[in-house]
């Protein structure tokens, strides 16, 4: 099975959810660039300051700061079971700082699984998102409640919604990813990495395809 992986695809696509239930199911690491970049903010590190203003206003972090981050993150999990890489690479240089990294550590990615999602459901996606403070778990108020109103049910921790993920800057974001992360669809699709799976309203659909895909 394919086991170093990147998920590529737009805000709301599902990217998140696939990977903790790839993490979950065969022991890979999930590796979220968003998410550190958040906790480092919130943390109001060195890197955190430089990066909020970016985080809040739905913009891309410079390479060079994500890439220092990410190279942190990623290269202690190379020898691991496997690695899935959840909003990184986004911009046309990251993917190629990630392409040197690996191939000169002799571990070049084994699949690009792209997630390809419509824009029009997009939108529902992320304004009913909501994200437990404390670990993480990500909810849906339509589509995946948790049983006690803004609580989590895995931990009891408090669900909050992420700044970033209101409408306004969301179509940031959209226009963002149109204009830097799509090109890399292209990019992988060359190098013959690139997995196409399609979304759909059942979340747990759009999971056992992939993880079909990931086994051809
Ligand atoms: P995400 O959680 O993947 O939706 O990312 C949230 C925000 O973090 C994005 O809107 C960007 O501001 C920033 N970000 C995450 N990953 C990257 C990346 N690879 N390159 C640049 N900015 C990023």
């Amino acid at each position: 099975m394919k086991r170093r992986v990147i998920l590529l695809g737009p805000p709301g696509s599902g990217k998140g959810t696939i990977a903790a239930r790839l993490q979950a199911d065969f022991g890979w690491k999930h590796i979220s660039s968003g998410y550190h970049l958040r906790r480092e903010a919130e943390a109001k590190t060195a890197v955190g300051e430089r990066v909020k203003v970016f985080l809040e206003n739905g913009e891309l972090v410079p390479d060079e700061l994500v890439l220092e981050l990410m190279e942190g993150r990623l290269l202690p999990e190379l020898d691991s079971q496997g690695f899935i890489l959840d909003g990184f690479p986004r911009t046309r240089y990251q993917a190629e700082a990630l392409d040197q990294w690996l191939n000169r550590l002799g571990k070049p990615l084994d699949a690009v699984l792209f997630i390809n999602c419509p824009e029009s459901v997009l939108l529902d996606r992320i304004t009913g998102r909501r994200v437990c403070a404390n670990c993480g778990t990500v909810y849906h108020m339509r589509s995946n409640p948790p049983s006690v109103s803004g609580r989590c049910d895995v931990c009891g921790g408090e669900l909050t919604q992420r700044e970033d993920d209101t409408e306004i800057v969301l179509r940031k974001r959209l226009d963002v990813y149109a204009r830097e992360t799509e090109p890399l669809v292209a990019y992988y699709r060359a190098q013959g990495k690139l997995v196409v799976v399609n979304t759909a309203s059942d979340p747990e659909i759009v999971y056992r395809a992939a993880v079909k895909a990931l086994n051809e």
